[in-house]
């Protein structure tokens, strides 16, 4: 009685967002899926009665402890690339599914043919689309050895600009929201964005509930190999795993063997057992007390992205707890 009403009331306070970037045939697939592939996603979601809400309204219902309907995902594209526009938008219209696009303005002022312009930016707000800031230049933010790593005062400056940019273009409406380019952020820019009343949106995977952080919100891959729909259900059907998100260490570091402890803030998701990967090879959890578990890199990484997965299946057998930990490997040089 105990696991099924942790079940169902799990079922409700959390949802899950999705992230695409090209609807395209001819765009590179590790970040596409055709327009046809697209259309089946959609079907599928009607089929299954998945409820796709407003990133905006699922966001408030998981910040005010209002209760979510099962299955509910919210759908954004990043970049900002003109097949939305061409290809995607039609479709999501005739399913009458909302989206959110992340754009980097800079592209977009230059006028550059494969992205949307303004005038097609403002169309979509119009039709509902809430569009917002993905940096100016879609720099690496904080990737050291690339020379990217702006100090606080150019973060800052760059997150003001595309925002001013939006803010310009298509009106008051412009959520305070950044999508981090590639994914990748640090302690020192999720600080940052705190500050400035931004929340901030990685590429790692997991859902979103009460006790993610305001400035690493997961949203799972949905384009390349991730596209087909028994592995979307998967992941659309996953709950997050009840840890504590506040504690886990910086996305952005130097040791190349990285490492975390992560606690539960459940009694029962540790009694279940933990699958966990690295980068999608299998790596075993440790596990130091009854309500934690620990993972560490056995080898050192290459510099760059690197993750640690781990799901547990629920008691029931009806969904996946999903836990993400990315790291952005980094030999601290200028
Ligand atoms: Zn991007």
């Amino acid at each position: 009685m105990l696991a099924g009403w942790l079940d169902l009331a799990a079922a409700a306070d959390h949802f899950n967002i999705l992230v695409y970037h090209h609807v395209s045939t001819d765009s590179p697939a590790s970040t596409s899926v055709t327009p046809q592939v697209f259309r089946e996603h959609l079907q599928f979601f009607q089929d299954q009665q998945i409820h796709v809400m407003p990133l905006a309204e699922a966001l408030a219902a998981v910040t005010n402890g209002s209760p979510l309907p099962d299955k509910t995902i919210a759908i954004t594209f990043d970049d900002g690339y003109r097949d939305i526009y061409d290809n995607a938008l039609p479709l999501l219209e005739e399913f009458g599914y909302p989206f959110t696009i992340f754009v980097a303005t800079d592209p977009i002022d230059k006028g550059y043919g494969d992205m949307l312009s303004w005038a097609q930016l403002r169309t979509l707000a119009q039709r509902g689309v809430t569009i917002a800031n993905h940096s100016t230049d879609h720099a690496y933010l904080v990737r050291q050895q690339a020379g990217g790593a702006l100090g606080r005062a150019g973060l800052r400056a760059n997150i003001e600009q595309a925002q001013q940019r939006l803010v310009d273009e298509l009106g008051d409406a412009v959520p305070r929201w950044l999508a981090y380019p590639y994914g990748e952020f640090s302690t020192q820019l999720q600080d940052l964005l705190k500050d400035m009343g931004y929340l901030g949106f990685g590429q790692h995977s997991g859902g979103v509930w009460a006790g993610t952080h305001a400035q690493a919100i997961p949203r799972f891959a949905a384009a390349g190999i991730y596209a087909n729909t028994a592995t979307l259900a998967t992941k659309i059907g996953s709950h997050p795993m009840p840890i504590d998100e506040a504690n886990l260490p910086n996305m952005l570091t130097t040791d190349r063997s990285p490492s975390v402890t992560v606690d539960f803030t459940d009694n029962l998701v540790p009694t279940l057992p933990l699958n966990c990967f690295l980068d999608g090879d299998p790596l075993p959890a440790s596990r130091p007390t009854a309500s934690s578990f620990r993972l560490s890199s056995p080898a050192p990484l290459t510099l760059g992205r690197h993750r640690f997965n781990c799901t547990a299946r629920s008691a029931s057998g009806a969904f996946y707890y999903w836990f993400s930990k990315p790291w952005l490997v980094s030999d601290g040089t200028q």
